[in-house]
């Protein structure tokens, strides 16, 4: 029941397994990372079980690149599994998902999509939501970003989620209502996470994202933040006291 991300000039796997370790106590039944590698390939790998696992699992694999998103799950719609676990993807293969929460209208999205004739491989909630986004990106041309904004309201329910996609490799696109997500503002690379405890050895400022709010990290871009209606936010970055 995590979230970590990190986009910047260091290698993101060992910035992201050490957050999942940090965030542990939160408890999970399984754990994942994608990580667009620097051939530009979306690279997912989930696992039952411990990060530890997540980790052997790892082992031999291609675990390059400095964007990425990691997740520990904690299952509410559909068993522990492999296949559960996040992040999960679109039916290209090129945009990845990691959520928290639960999406209420998941089964009348689910079923509307399988008319349109996307298939599912997983029993999440969750898929529906990067299947949706692809969708909507498909049908109308858009961005990434207007379509994760359209299906942001479409959902009914909570989330924080993060999103990357192997066709824009320098942004990660982050949201949340009713579940936590800190964004962490360091010298050239952001990190995201549930909660600060991830984030703190890197940087002390952070911002708390809000209900309703879309934060668009761009490499080498000051972050951007806006509503799910299209205005833009007010950035209030914190600083944490170090003890
Ligand atoms: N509802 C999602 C699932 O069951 C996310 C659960 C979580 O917050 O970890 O996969």
């Amino acid at each position: 029941c995590g979230i970590v991300g990190y986009i910047g000039h260091q290698e993101a796997y060992s910035i992201l397994i050490k957050g999942l370790h940090r965030l542990e106590y939160r408890g999970y039944d399984s754990a994942g990372v994608a990580i667009i590698n620097p051939d530009y390939r979306l690279n997912i790998y989930k696992h039952t079980g411990k990060v530890a696992e997540l980790e052997s699992f790892c082992r031999a694999k291609d675990i390059s690149g400095t964007i990425g998103i990691a997740h520990t799950r904690w299952a509410t719609h559909g068993e522990p599994s492999d296949i559960n676990a996040h992040p999960h993807s679109s039916t290209n293969g090129r945009i990845a998902i990691v959520h928290n929460g639960t999406i209420e209208n998941y089964s009348i999205l689910k079923q509307a999509l399988q008319q349109h004739g996307c298939e599912f491989n997983s029993q999440t909630d969750t898929e529906v939501i990067v299947k949706l986004i692809e969708y909507i990106q498909n049908e109308n041309n858009c961005t990434l970003l207007d379509a994760v904004r359209e299906a942001l309201h479409q959902i009914v329910g909570a989330y924080a989620i993060a999103v990357i996609d192997s066709d824009n490799p320098d942004t990660i696109i982050t949201a949340r209502k009713s579940s936590p997500l800190v964004i962490g503002i360091g010298e050239g690379e952001t990190f995201i996470a549930s909660d600060a405890s991830p984030i703190i050895e890197y940087t002390n400022k952070v911002v708390y994202l809000r209900d309703n709010e879309i934060a668009i990290i761009t490499r080498n871009r000051p972050l951007k933040v806006i509503t799910t209606d299209n205005e833009e936010s007010k950035i209030d970055i914190q600083t944490l006291r170090m003890s």
